[in-house]
């Protein structure tokens, strides 16, 4: 971590809310759900379809996961209403992972099955190691059932390997990224070079075995070597996107798109903008760096 991330992540409780806005509001569409529908519908209308993001993680009981279920089916029907071009994403813990492993799989299951109805798809995100097993479990039993819900994998951690080998025998639908959460050596790669030999290696293999998937990063040689291997396997446009964080080097987006591929921009909204942006700036201070050098365009 530089001296200057730490810095950052240091003042933090010392920051006005306004100030933690001025560097959130860029990659967070606003506190309520209209606010995510104006985004989308400016990133609609130049090429680029959205998942949308209830912010939050990590709820207390039932009721609280209960709300969020109620919230996020508002935005299914949300979706539909205004013919938006998008899907959602999901936290398994904003859906009561940690206070009950079935009672998460049946709010998923409910959300995929109103999903369904508009004719939208799922993404379950992954949270750090303590979830990777159970949210794997509970997408593979969701699959058996649903063919509009896919996961995400992280490139960062050493298990990744044996989960695609799985996961790809299952034909699963796919968001590779690096992973965002910090874990320890023993559990993740920590050389930046091996995450990105692992990336393209389980791509590679999600593509082989003909899985749909979700290239979800900002890494500009990770996004060369990704539309190497699409032109390697004449792979069709229905069969991948690129996929992008809200407020992240709008310009490499703008040259996936403009080079005629799918890309999809992860729109986060909600009331819990502000504990959720301070929380993730202290756990990964390099996210402090970034959003810097993203302001200033120092790319
Ligand atoms: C659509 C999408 C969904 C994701 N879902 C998950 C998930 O479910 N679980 C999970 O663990 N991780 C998730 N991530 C985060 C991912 O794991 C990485 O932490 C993040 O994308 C940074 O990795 P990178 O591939 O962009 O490469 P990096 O080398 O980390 O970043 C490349 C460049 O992108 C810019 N950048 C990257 N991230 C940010 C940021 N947050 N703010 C500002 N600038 C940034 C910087 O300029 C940086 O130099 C997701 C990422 C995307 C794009």
């Amino acid at each position: 971590m530089s001296l200057f991330n730490k810095l950052i992540v240091m003042s933090l409780p010392v920051a006005p809310k306004f100030l933690v806005h001025i560097f959130a509001k860029k990659y967070i569409a606003g506190s309520r759900l209209t606010d995510a529908i104006k985004v989308i519908r400016d990133l609609n209308a130049r090429g680029m379809c959205t998942t949308i993001d209830l912010l939050g993680e990590e709820i207390k009981n039932r009721s609280e996961a209960l709300q969020v279920l109620a919230s996020y089916k508002e935005v299914v029907a949300a979706i539909d209403q205004h013919k938006l071009d998008s899907n959602i994403s999901i936290k398994p813990t904003h859906l009561g992972l940690k206070v009950d492993k079935e009672f998460c799989y049946n709010n998923i299951r409910e959300l995929i099955l109103a999903a369904q109805n508009f004719g939208n798809f799922v993404r379950i995100d992954m949270e750090d190691h303590s979830c990777t097993s159970d949210t794997i479990e509970i997408y593979l039993r969701l699959h058996k059932e649903f063919s509009n819900v896919g996961v995400v994998i992280q490139a960062y951690l050493r298990r990744t390997g044996n989960d695609i080998n799985l996961l790809a025998q299952q034909k699963a639908n796919i968001r590779l990224c690096k992973g965002i959460y910090v874990e320890s050596r023993q559990i993740a790669y920590k050389d930046p070079q091996i995450i990105n030999y692992n990336f393209t290696y389980c791509l590679e293999k999600l593509m082989t075995a003909g899985c749909y998937v979700g290239i979800a990063t900002h890494d500009e040689k990770l996004a060369w070597q990704a539309l190497a291997l699409i032109e390697k396997f004449k792979l069709d446009k229905n069969k991948y996107e690129f996929q992008m964080l809200l407020g992240v080097d709008e310009q490499l987006r703008d040259l996936i798109v403009s080079a005629g591929h799918r890309l999809r921009v992860y729109v986060p909204f909600g009331e819990k903008w502000y504990a959720y942006s301070t929380r993730r700036l202290k756990e990964n201070p390099n996210i402090a760096g970034y959003v810097i050098k993203n302001i200033f365009g120092l790319h």
